[in-house]
Order: C-alpha cells, then sequence, then structure tokens
C-alpha cells in the first residue's frame, strides 16, 4: 500500500470545467506515480509509469476522505475519479465511491479504460458510482493494440464481454467514450457500430485528441482544459479533420439513433 505521498500531493483536485458532468472535482484513486493497464498513445500523462492488470491499493480511502475536507461542497456539481491512470485498478474502488457520496450527498463518477469489467468484482464495485464512462477505441485487437497500447494478456473479445455484462448489470448513467484519431476503414466502423447498437449506452461521447501529451509525467495533468498553458515539454498530437468526426458522428445517430455528444462532434 502505498502511504507516502511527495510534498503538495492532494488526491483531490480541481473542480475543472467538463464539457460532460459541469464542475467536476477530480478524485485521483491512484497517486503520485501512473498507473494504468493501457499506454494510450494521446494519454495526457504521457508515457505510463507503472503499466499493470494488477489491483492494490494506492491511496488510502481515509487520505481521500482527509483531502476531501478542504474543498466546500457548494464548489462542485459532481465528483469524478480518473486521476492519475486507471481508477478500477484501486483495489478500494468500491470503498471511495461510498465514502465520498455520504461525505459530499454529490453524485459521483467514473471514468474507465474498460480493460477490467469482465472481473465481476470490478463491476460490482464500479456499479456504486452514479454514472460511468468506458472507453471503447476500437472495434478489434488490432486497433487496441496501436492505440491503447494494453498490457499483454489484454484482449478485445474480454473487454467486450466485461462491457456486455456491466450495461447488462448497471442501473446508472453509462456512457461509451471512443477517441478518433483519425478515419477508420470501412470494415471497422460498421464493426464498431455493431457493438455499440448491441450496447446501446445511454449515450456515445465522440472525441479527438486536443490535450498535449507532456514527454514525462506530470501530476498537473490530471486537470485543465485543452487550451490551458503548460508549465512541462508537451507533445501535441496531430489535429483530427472536424469534418470527419461530424461525419461519424452523423452516421452513429442515424445507425444506433443513441445521442452522440462531444465538443466536436
Ligand atoms: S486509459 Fe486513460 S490513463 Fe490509461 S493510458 Fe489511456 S488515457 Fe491514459
Amino acid at each position: 500500500m502505498s502511504s507516502t505521498f511527495p510534498e503538495g500531493f492532494s488526491s483531490v483536485y480541481g473542480p475543472v470545467a467538463s464539457w460532460r458532468y459541469g464542475r467536476s472535482l477530480g478524485i485521483d484513486p491512484i497517486g503520485p506515480v501512473s498507473t494504468c493497464s493501457f499506454d494510450c498513445v494521446y494519454c495526457q500523462l504521457g508515457e505510463i509509469e507503472d503499466k499493470t492488470r494488477d489491483r492494490r491499493i494506492f491511496v488510502p480511502t481515509s487520505r481521500i476522505l482527509r483531502d476531501l475536507q478542504t474543498f466546500a461542497v457548494g464548489n462542485f456539481d459532481v465528483m469524478t475519479l480518473s486521476g492519475s491512470g486507471e481508477p478500477t485498478l484501486a483495489r478500494n474502488l468500491g470503498e471511495i465511491l461510498s465514502a465520498i457520496k455520504a461525505a459530499t450527498g454529490k453524485p459521483v463518477g467514473v471514468l474507465t479504460n474498460s480493460s477490467l469489467l469482465d472481473d465481476a468484482a470490478v463491476r460490482q464495485e464500479l456499479a456504486l458510482a452514479d454514472f460511468v464512462a468506458a472507453k471503447l477505441d476500437a472495434a478489434g485487437d488490432g486497433r487496441l493494440r496501436r492505440v491503447d497500447r494494453p498490457v499483454d494478456g489484454i484482449r478485445f473479445a474480454a473487454i467486450r464481454r466485461g462491457l456486455l455484462s456491466f450495461r447488462r448489470e448497471y442501473r446508472g448513467q453509462f456512457a461509451v467514450q471512443t477517441m478518433l484519431l483519425g478515419p477508420w476503414p470501412e470494415r471497422e466502423r460498421a464493426d464498431y457500430i455493431a457493438f455499440i447498437d448491441e450496447l446501446a449506452p445511454d449515450e456515445i461521447q465522440l472525441c479527438a485528441p486536443t490535450r498535449p501529451r507532456p514527454l514525462v509525467h506530470e501530476l498537473d495533468a490530471r486537470g485543465g482544459g485543452p487550451g490551458e498553458p503548460r508549465p512541462y515539454a508537451v507533445r501535441r498530437l496531430g489535429p483530427v479533420n472536424p469534418q470527419v468526426l461530424q461525419d461519424f458522428a452523423g452516421r452513429l445517430r442515424r445507425e444506433t439513433r443513441i445521442p452522440v455528444r462531444g465538443p466536436l462532434a
């Protein structure tokens, strides 16, 4: 268990203005070392420092509750678990969700990369959230490997299975979040749309990378908007043609009848 943190570290940050959820207070259950089962090419945290699919306690729940006390409840609309990596890797995920809801009375959401949803214990804990946005950047192993770069042993079939199980069990607001890095071949688009149709999320959040990617991990990269200055070295990803995004959003709406949202969609 992590018990020492660098000077100035807080597991609670923001609130950040989110186009999806309003004024969102960030809760970081991962801590100072970026830790994820993916290493997405567009990740705003930079290259992930600890690439793992093993769950453990990174930040004790008591520490999060203590950090939360310094924020006025009236200053934010929701709390969102994301922060320095994949929140479902935190073995105290369920405990954190229950505790921060009880402490503030505010809705809480989780942004997950979907890679652990095949685990029934993870699904059970995640179901305590009021809203969940689950990443789906691919419709097969090829794009998953190229864009999300998962650790060994994570296959698209298990992600697919996990998402379908979670969708069946979960009673909260369920969104799928997809990052588009450019146009997809027709076959992949058709596979993705067929899967979305089967999964039937409440909404699809279609995005393109707008935040710069730090060259090394910076805690500051947890929050902040796309246009904010960055006091550290970054690499900007090539812009996606907005027309590509809008065309795909239009087709998704027509073929699935599911709302599609996004800053450019
Ligand atoms: S899943 Fe999220 S935290 Fe993990 S590498 Fe991708 S963008 Fe970064």
